[in-house]
């Protein structure tokens, strides 16, 4: 199914006259003839959350509640990666490796599902807990790596995108994505907003030097970013 489509066939409103399944040799598909409403809405909930979004081992999301997001797809990398070694030990196009070669992108598949599945739980549920999401401005080219040593690459527009079509769909009302100025928002204390020039893309967690406040990297970032929201400072 094409993503569009996902709130629909998740939605308890939606009605399911037919589903057809078929198989290539390769993939399953499913057709499926529904009949639907409009979902039912979320209530607001006067929850809002800053997020930072980050490329280290750290979650590649973390909230300015402190909460740090994680895909695991190390099983599905090994398996990968597993076969991926027995292939190179094949003669090219032999039959063993054509084999392989489609066991591999079973694999590539599942992971591919998974993440999707991932994606649409964890938008649902944020746009279900708050009534505003805020972000740092220059999103729209970042790659996230999620899950995994071998790790995934994952557009962030389209996380974005999924939670815009969840507000749309489930709490128009609600303020929604957001997106402030990406300026200091790491390196400004949110407790007392001393600017830590020397602060390094390898620190973690650093003092502030003028209230001496201890300070995780990210999530700081996230509470400066939901804070510049507080303040009026979103882009339009
Ligand atoms: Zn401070």
């Amino acid at each position: 199914t094409s993503v569009e489509y996902l709130d629909l066939l998740n939605s308890p409103d939606t009605k399911f006259n037919n589903i057809t399944v078929y198989y290539d040799g390769l993939n399953h598909y499913a057709s499926f003839n529904i009949e639907t409403q409009p979902p039912e809405q979320l209530p607001l909930t006067g929850e809002h959350i800053g997020c930072d979004i980050n490329s280290n081992k750290n979650g590649w999301l973390v909230t300015s509640e402190g909460q740090n997001e994680f895909f695991d797809v190390d099983h599905d990398n090994q398996m990968i990666k597993h076969i991926n070694r027995l292939m190179s030990k094949c003669r090219n196009m032999s039959r063993r490796w054509k084999k392989l070669e489609k066991r591999l992108q079973k694999w590539y598949n599942k992971r591919t599902n998974q993440l999707n599945d991932y994606i649409e739980k964890l938008t649902y549920n944020l746009v279900k807990k708050y009534d505003t999401i805020v972000f740092e401005e220059n999103y729209s080219t970042i790659k996230i790596l999620i899950g995994g040593e071998e790790n995934m690459m994952f557009p962030l527009s389209r996380f974005i995108k999924r939670l815009k079509d969840k507000f749309q769909l489930y709490k128009p009302e609600a303020d929604g994505v957001q997106f402030v100025k990406a300026h200091n928002t790491s390196r400004r204390c949110h407790h007392c907003g001393y600017i830590n020039k020397e602060l390094k893309v390898k620190t973690r967690n650093w003092k502030c030097r003028k209230c001496g406040k201890i300070l995780d990297r990210d999530t700081n970032a996230a509470i400066n970013i939901l804070n510049r929201w507080f303040n009026g400072d979103s882009l339009k």
